[in-house]
């Protein structure tokens, strides 16, 4: 709705009702200062070469100055929240700033830790550094990896000191505070379609139904049932495609809450996100969630789909039939089957389908939770491996073992029993091993963001030494490239790392 021309923005925490989003302003930060900028976010946005260093690039993107004519605002929401309807939420720690079009594509740019809002949960809205810095690094990461993401534009400290709630880490020491400027075309969640259907506000819901097809759907064509269907067959397709990315490169988000839920089906919100290090479908980064453990590797696809039917639901009364959702729903089960199966293929080295394929991923499965053993490091390793020598297979990938050392004969002989299958499945696709080399290392990254990594930016960054982030910047913009001189980014987990999982605030 429109703002009166005499109304100002408000940013305190408050009940509010009725309402799409709230009109706010960011918090002027005292000292802003730019740490890093995405350059391949700035030219895509239409910022002309040397921006990013600008006096207004820094005022506008620290939230120090309000582009002329624009409102900043933050969305209302709702969500479900690890299996629990939550009610009304919205942005708490994130102000929209306004739109760019460039070219035909549109986006949408946040700030994330600009200060309260209506919907603050705990009332400060303001971010710490070190989340800061792994929002940025992880969402254009995930760019370059080919997975579906929001991105990020820039990171900037903002001077002022953050007090951390207790309740976040049970520590009250001050930390930096900073602020990430992200980019997406939407960042409509799965929540907002909630937030109306929970009201039973159909006329608002149809509205957002609307818009969202209109300007990300178009393909779909004019607002019918049909459409509908259509628009919640398009959104599981992405949720699943992206799931199906996420468990390829060994990414686990944490918080898959349906807040959390991009309607585009990007990855959003980088919280407690985890790499695996040691293929375990049973791991979580998310230190709140180590008892249900429901957002762990493997229960992605799950959660996926149970998130997909929480959207179901919020949509139905725009169709008021059961059964075109339940096929939907159905369906994606089947698809995932299929698609995870030739993600695993192409993990392999395999592009002919054959009915003994199930059996051999399960086998392998079973011979990686043997021992500890390096997901990333594996599949890169396994791309190295020499038809015909289902002997030495082993060799080839023993530096992802964390304990080399725990290998015994049955073990031993697991292995053998595996790389055998796999060398008969391999003589079936008539390649060459320099040629399976080069397509395995498309799908399996050689650098991906470890939670030891951010650790080291985060303390470089800390100390004000903004070389690291650059340094990691730039690596991860090539994770699927040899990088002779950043060899030393392709290591295992080092000890002192072990129990340190990914934080979230
Ligand atoms: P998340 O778990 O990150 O999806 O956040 C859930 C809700 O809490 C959202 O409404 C967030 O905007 C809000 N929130 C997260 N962090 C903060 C913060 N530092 N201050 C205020 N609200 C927050
Ligand atoms: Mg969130
Ligand atoms: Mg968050």
């Amino acid at each position: 709705k429109e703002l009166p021309s005499d109304s100002i923005a408000q940013n305190t925490r408050r009940q509010v009702s009725k309402a799409t989003h709230s009109y706010v302003n960011p918090k002027v930060p005292s000292h802003p200062k730019l740490i890093h900028a995405s350059k391949e976010m700035a030219t895509t946005i239409g910022l002309e070469k040397g921006t990013i260093t600008s006096q207004e690039f820094l005022d506008l993107f620290s939230g120090s100055k309000i582009y002329p004519k624009t409102k900043p605002y933050a969305m209302a929401y709702a969500g479900h929240q690890f299996g629990n309807w939550a009610g009304q939420l919205g942005d708490g720690r994130a102000i929209n700033l306004f739109e760019v079009k460039h070219e035909t594509e549109r986006w949408a740019i946040q700030l994330k830790g600009s200060g309260e809002t209506p919907y603050s949960r705990q009332g400060d809205g303001l971010a710490v550094l070190r989340s800061s810095i792994r929002e940025y690094l992880c969402s254009e990461a995930m760019y370059h990896l080919g997975v579906p993401t929001t991105r990020a534009l820039s990171i900037m400290l903002t001077g002022d000191q953050v007090l951390r709630d207790v309740l976040y880490n049970g520590n009250p020491d001050y930390e930096k505070g900073a602020v990430v400027a992200r980019v997406a075309p939407t960042f409509i969640r799965f929540g907002n379609f909630e937030l109306f259907a929970s009201k039973k506000d159909t006329e608002n819901l149809k509205n957002l139904t609307d818009y969202t097809i209109k300007h990300f759907y178009p393909e779909l064509g004019e607002p019918s049932k049909a459409t509908y269907i259509k628009f919640f067959k398009e959104v599981t397709h992405r949720t699943l495609k992206m799931i199906i990315h996420w468990q390829r490169v060994g990414f686990v988000h944490g918080v898959m809450n349906t807040d959390n839920m991009s309607i585009l089906g990007l990855t959003i919100d980088y919280g407690p996100y985890g790499w695996l290090e040691g293929f375990d479908f049973g791991w979580t980064p998310n230190t709140t969630d180590r008892e249900n453990k429901r957002y762990r590797y493997g229960n992605q696809p799950n959660i996926g789909l149970w998130n997909l039917l929480q959207l179901a639901n919020a949509l139905f009364p725009l169709v008021e039939e059961p059964e075109p959702f339940e096929a939907i729903l159905n369906q994606y089960q089947k698809d995932f089957e299929e698609k995870s199966l030739d993600m695993m293929r192409s993990k392999l080295g395999l592009n002919l389908k054959l009915e003994n394929d199930p059996q051999l991923m399960t086998d392998l499965e079973d011979c990686l939770l043997l021992l500890e053993t390096d997901m990333t490091i594996f599949f890169r390793l396994l791309g190295k491996y020499k038809l015909g020598n289902p002997e030495s297979g082993l060799e080839t990938i023993q530096k992802a073992f964390y304990h080399p050392e725990e290998i015994n004969d049955t073990i031993l002989n697991q292995w053998k029993v595996w790389f055998k299958a796999y060398d008969q499945r391999l003589q079936e696709e008539r390649l060459t091993d320099s040629d399976r080399e080069q397509s395995m290392n498309t799908v399996n990254p050689k650098y991906v963001l470890r939670n030891y990594m951010a650790q080291l930016v985060i303390d470089e960054t800390n100390k004000g030494n903004f070389d690291l982030i650059d340094e990691l910047f730039q690596v991860l913009k090539k994770p699927y490239q040899e990088q002779p001189d950043h060899e030393k980014w392709f290591a295992k987990r080092p000890e002192w790392a072990r129990h340190k999982v990914g934080c979230s605030m």
